[in-house]
């Protein structure tokens, strides 16, 4: 039988995260793939889902709770990671239905999914950072990041697993690696403040070779995986 094409993609990309470890020194089991599935039909998922793809993040609420529920009885073994823009009236939804959130960038909202998962496993949360400056409105300013992490890190039903950052596109790999090794360098003072975190989710198609090379633990990546999106989200 001939691999198909869903299989194949996800084969390619993983080697493409294994050269980079390779090249960084590191062990390419320490990168954890998310597959990024926003505008992408359930039937995308599950095909992925059957080449063994276990971690799909979206970033939409509306758009990801019909395709969670489709997926859910023919697979049960995935990992839901919402990594897009959160508010507060979504928090509730989020709570319910996700493993993992990456884009915490307020104490507010992390109280709030807190008390929302109140009786069930911890949510496993990372901090949004804003690296780029002036390119991004989501996310902690590095100056503020110490404050909101040990805060949230208090939170009873989180477990605050590390940072997320969505650096402006660059051209050069060289480029790509300053932001990345700003996360990085953020993730290591608080561990040096005592903080226990063990994730960067960092690194897209177009620079996860540069997020590996920067210590990626968790690369999060959509057209890659499933191609072009319909239009730019
Ligand atoms: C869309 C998206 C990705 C994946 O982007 P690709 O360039 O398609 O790999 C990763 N992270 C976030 C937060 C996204 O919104």
């Amino acid at each position: 039988m001939t691999e198909t094409e869903p299989c194949q993609r996800l084969r390619e990309v993983r080697a493409r995260i294994a050269a980079a470890a390779a090249a960084a020194g590191r062990d390419s089991a320490g990168v954890r793939l998310l597959a990024v599935s926003k505008t992408f039909a359930p039937a995308a998922l599950a095909a992925l889902a059957a080449c063994g793809q276990r971690d799909f993040g979206e970033n939409y609420l509306q758009e990801a709770l019909p395709k969670i529920a489709a997926l859910r009885a023919d697979h049960p073994e995935l990992c839901w990671h919402f990594i897009g823009p959160l508010q507060s009236n979504k928090t509730r939804d989020v709570a319910a239905h996700f493993d993992w959130v990456h884009s915490v960038d307020r104490l507010s909202l992390a109280q709030r999914l807190s008390r929302q998962r109140e009786g069930r496993a911890p949510l496993q949360v990372c901090v949004q950072v804003n690296v780029s400056g002036e390119a991004s409105k989501s996310g902690v300013e590095p100056a503020q990041l110490p404050e909101l992490a040990r805060a949230v890190a208090q939170l009873p039903n989180l477990r605050l697993r590390g940072l997320m950052a969505i650096p402006a596109p660059a051209p050069t790999l060289a480029a790509q690696r300053a932001p990345l090794a700003r996360l990085r360098e953020l993730l290591e003072e608080l561990r040096r403040a005592g903080l226990d975190l063990d994730t960067l989710s960092m690194g897209m198609s177009a620079d996860l070779e540069a997020a590996v090379l920067e210590g990626a633990t968790l690369v999060r990546v959509g057209s890659a995986l499933f191609g072009a999106r319909p239009k730019p989200v």
